[in-house]
């Protein structure tokens, strides 16, 4: 049974998840922690459930999803799994951070590079990694079909989707990209995104205005 905690973190507001079992080894998926105090949140919550991190996990390279890859990465020595090596990441966010005046300790490299029909695993849990470019070029998702969860990134919100207008995006794939490999879920998947309150894919099919 994987438990999903979640904190909402930086200037953008964005959700950064940590995954774990009764195994209690976990994963920390998109560090958006920019100081001290949101540092601390994540290893005091390590710490109190007992946690063993295991792996680090990036959905996408935006600044807001990256900004507590050093500070994990330091302090836990764990490989960071990500989009393709190709995409310049670290020059866009080093540009972002600077435009958007936040502090920001520059991530380290991918470590593991995973793509369409990849797993990723921790303690007795297995996740599919399912490929959703669009809002941004190298976008992956993690699906977990057991209990049906979505750690869904930035591609669709509760009643909204991802914005396309940065670097890389592009409004009509992430449109066929959610209808092909997003809808086409479970319609009682939740869907933990990178912004905002949970929901359901069977709500988002049914109701989202931008479909
Ligand atoms: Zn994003």
């Amino acid at each position: 049974m994987i438990h999903v905690e979640k904190f909402t973190f930086n200037p953008f507001q964005e959700n950064t998840y940590i995954l774990y079992d009764q195994s209690k080894e976990c994963v920390i998926i998109d560090p958006g922690c920019f100081d001290k105090n949101e540092e601390q949140l994540v290893s005091d919550f390590v710490a109190l459930n007992e946690l063993k991190v295991v792996k680090l996990f990036n959905t996408h390279a935006h600044i807001d999803h990256i900004l507590g890859n050093a500070f994990v990465k330091a302090r836990y020595g764990v490989d960071l799994y990500g989009y393709s090596s190709e995409f310049p990441m670290l020059d866009l966010a080093n540009r972002s951070a600077k435009m958007y005046q936040i502090p920001y300790t520059e991530s380290p490299p991918i470590d593991v590079t995973k793509k369409e029909g990849d797993k990723f695993s921790f303690g007795n849990s297995t996740l599919e990694i399912i490929y959703v470019p669009g809002h941004a070029p190298d976008h992956l998702v993690l699906f977990h079909p057991q209990q049906k969860l979505l750690i869904g990134g930035d591609v669709l919100f509760n009643g909204s989707i991802g914005r396309t207008d940065l670097p890389g995006g592009e409004h009509d794939l992430l449109i066929k990209n959610t209808q092909e490999k997003i809808f086409t879920l479970p319609d009682e998947t939740i869907v933990y995104s990178g912004h905002g309150p949970e929901t359901k894919v069977g709500i988002e099919r049914r109701t989202n205005p931008f479909f």
